[in-house]
């Protein structure tokens, strides 16, 4: 089961975060069908968007990450309550995969190096925050720790990670790391912690060695005392339901509800999250229309 963990220095000077998020992962990559470079594209901003909604203290708090390359990737959208569940999809789930010499995916190559990062702060108030940075990697992680230190200010590593089997492309590994340094921080803990980041393995590679979660936040934070601020199972979940679509249409014209059936008279929605379809029958249209006008 893939669990998120969130700890603390005693002094209160770094925040760290880590997922293990191979389940998550293992489930969007059959939910859509993904091939190996979307699987990796949007596992990381799934494992991104899990630690980061996990941050959020509101109970009805969300975040929703989306990066938008100029590759052949498109759009890929990342969704996270305060738990930390999350959701997600790419706008091309079959991008052509290439690797790297060292033999991982080239996620920017599919991606775009060119494009945008957005994150949408909802804190359960309909008010959201919405914060954008340029990519400068597309290789997400990266775009992460940039957002955070140009758009937040925060100093920020950001480490994330999707093992893919070269051969049938199913997911092997995936999982996070983020770092955070607190305000007040002095100039020996950023030392300290520098030297660890910089002998840090990549996160699958940990996770690969039979290392937990808190396992990584410890070696990355070797020579802090780590307190454990908390520690939650998460999950690939979708809060998709008839009753909300139903609730999206009554925001609709009357003409245009009538002109979602077809010939046979019917209107099929699909959940691009979890591709669970939903279907209306011409009935069931004009008894919206009529509880919409009542
Ligand atoms: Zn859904």
């Amino acid at each position: 089961m893939d669990k998120i963990i969130r700890c603390i220095t005693s002094d209160g000077a770094v925040m760290a975060t880590a997922i293990d998020a191979s389940d998550i992962v293992f489930t969007a990559k059959k939910l859509h069908n993904l091939s190996r470079s979307s699987t990796a594209a949007l596992g990381r901003l799934l494992c991104a968007a899990s630690m980061m909604g996990n941050m959020l203290k509101q109970n009805d708090a969300f975040i929703n990450l989306r990066v938008l390359g100029d590759g052949e990737m498109g759009a890929v959208v990342a969704v996270a309550d305060s738990r930390g569940n999350v959701r997600g999809y790419v706008e091309n789930p079959q991008a052509a995969t290439e690797y790297y010499n060292s033999g991982k995916i080239n996620v920017a190559k599919a991606v775009g190096k060119n494009g945008t990062l957005s994150v949408l702060r909802d804190y359960g108030t309909g008010d959201p925050y919405i914060g954008q940075v340029e990519l400068v990697s597309g290789e997400i992680a990266e775009d992460i720790t940039n957002y955070f230190a140009t758009s937040e200010q925060i100093p920020t590593v950001c480490a994330l990670g999707v093992l893919v089997d070269r051969e049938d492309g199913e997911v092997l590994l995936a999982g996070g790391l983020i770092i955070q340094l607190l305000p007040g921080a002095f100039d020996d803990t950023i030392d300290k912690l520098e030297k660890n980041v910089s002998k840090l393995e990549p996160v699958t590679t940990m996770l690969a060695k039979g290392m937990s979660i808190l396992d990584i936040c410890k070696t990355a934070l070797e020579g802090f005392e780590v307190e454990v601020l908390d520690e939650y199972p998460v999950n690939y979940t979708c809060g998709c339901s008839r009753e909300k679509l139903e609730r999206y249409f009554m925001t609709m014209s009357d003409g245009d509800i009538r002109s979602m059936a077809d010939e046979k008279g019917e209107a099929e929605a699909v959940c691009q999250f979890c591709n669970k379809k939903y279907v209306f029958t011409k009935d069931d249209l004009e008894a919206l229309i009529a509880e919409k006008n009542s």
